[in-house]
């Protein structure tokens, strides 16, 4: 018996095939246009994890991955900018503080797109990039946030800073310079350039105490964040699928069996009630995963020829877009685990590098 795909699964392979495919490789030189935004908002993709009763769609993780594999397979740059939003609406239905009557309901319906500006807490103790103080009835934010995406396409940003005895503080802003927020110009990147990422110099923003939608000690958010990054990533499923689609059927047919099986594994383990007890595991597939990642988009590379470098060609853009995920989500944890399944470390250097 064939299952029904999920209402947000039918509305994604639409959305893929009218819009995001098509213009993939205009938007990869142009960057991701304001309607491709407007066009998500009104799919109620970004509503796909958000609680039902907020107006989003309550989705299991089965359908937050197979849409994340068909967005980020049509239009990289788009997926990755919408991507940033299912993080605040995850921190907004934990909270209990009065930001979340504020904000969750239009995140969850999709009338309103956030970015985040967190992954830069993952070096503290090393280094505290942004450092937030109190500051009357309200809080202050110095430093820099490194990467950001989405900016001049997002109507809310969630930033992350450390206080002084060590605790995470994520408030909500207006995604737009004010006093005490600027952006840089957008980053020239190798890949992903089309994303609208900037860096942003924090002096002395400050944001009131009803912005607030996180506060707890670094350990303790450090914890749930390490889980995530176990993960792989579906959009590196949803790119080495559509470097396949590049190759003839033959050709295709072991790298697709190859995947498939990474696949099941990767989200096997995902599924798991206490994935992080198999971190070695969850690991090393993510590692496999990227390296199926890379020979597919290689796989497509080669089968093009000259012409797979020619701007307008899909594999060229692929094959950016897998150099991209290597590194989107990296920790110092995930990064040793590659290198030693690349060969590139012993593996007996494991946990010593942290
Ligand atoms: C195009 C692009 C867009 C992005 N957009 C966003 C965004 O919108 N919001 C956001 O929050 N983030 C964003 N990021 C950040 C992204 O998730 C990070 O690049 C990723 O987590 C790797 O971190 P890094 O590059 O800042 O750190 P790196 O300094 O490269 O380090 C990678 C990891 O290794 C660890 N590490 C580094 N040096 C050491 C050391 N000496 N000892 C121990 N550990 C070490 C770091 O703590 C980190 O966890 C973006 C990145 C890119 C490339």
């Amino acid at each position: 018996m064939a299952l029904t795909p999920h209402p947000l699964v039918v509305r994604a392979r639409r959305l893929a095939a009218d819009l995001l495919a098509p213009e993939a490789e205009r938007v990869d030189q142009e960057g991701v246009p304001a309607s491709h935004i407007e066009a998500v908002k009104r799919s109620g993709l970004l509503g796909v994890g958000a609680p039902a009763d907020q107006g989003g769609a309550g989705a299991p993780p089965a359908v937050l991955r197979e849409t994340a594999e068909i967005l980020s397979g049509a239009c990289c740059a788009t997926w990755f900018v919408q991507t940033q939003h299912h993080t605040p609406v995850q921190t907004l239905t934990r909270s209990d503080l009065p930001v979340r009557d504020r904000l969750l309901g239009p995140l969850s319906r999709g009338e309103l797109l956030s970015g985040v500006a967190y992954a830069h807490l993952r070096s503290y103790p090393r280094r505290r990039p942004v450092r937030v103080h109190r500051d009357g009835d309200g809080w202050r934010f110095d430093g820099t946030v490194p990467w950001y995406t989405g900016w001049g396409l997002n109507d809310v940003l969630l930033l992350a800073g450390v206080t002084d005895s060590g605790e995470v503080l994520f408030a909500f802003a207006e995604a737009r310079e004010q006093p005490g927020l600027r952006a840089s110009a957008p980053l020239r990147l190798a890949a992903l350039g089309a994303a609208r990422t900037v860096s942003l110099e924090l002096d002395g923003l400050w944001l009131p105490r009803e912005a607030v939608a996180l506060h707890t000690p670094y350990e303790r958010w450090a914890a749930g964040d390490r889980i995530k990054t176990l993960h792989t990533s579906p959009a590196v499923f949803g790119v080495a699928e559509s470097a396949l689609a590049l190759l003839d059927d033959e050709s295709a047919a072991p790298l697709r069996a190859r995947l498939a099986g990474i696949r099941r594994t990767a989200y096997a383990l995902a599924d798991l009630p206490a994935p992080e007890e198999r971190a070695g595991e969850l690991l090393t597939v993510r590692a496999e995963a990227h390296e199926l990642l890379r020979t597919a988009t290689t796989a497509a590379v080669v089968t093009g020829g000259g012409r797979a470098l020619a701007l307008t060609s899909p594999a060229q853009r692929l094959a950016r877009e897998g150099l991209f995920l290597l590194v989107q989500g990296q920790t110092a944890e995930s990064r040793e685990a590659h290198l030693r399944v690349l060969g590139a470390l012993p593996a007996s250097t494991a946990g010593q590098r942290r």
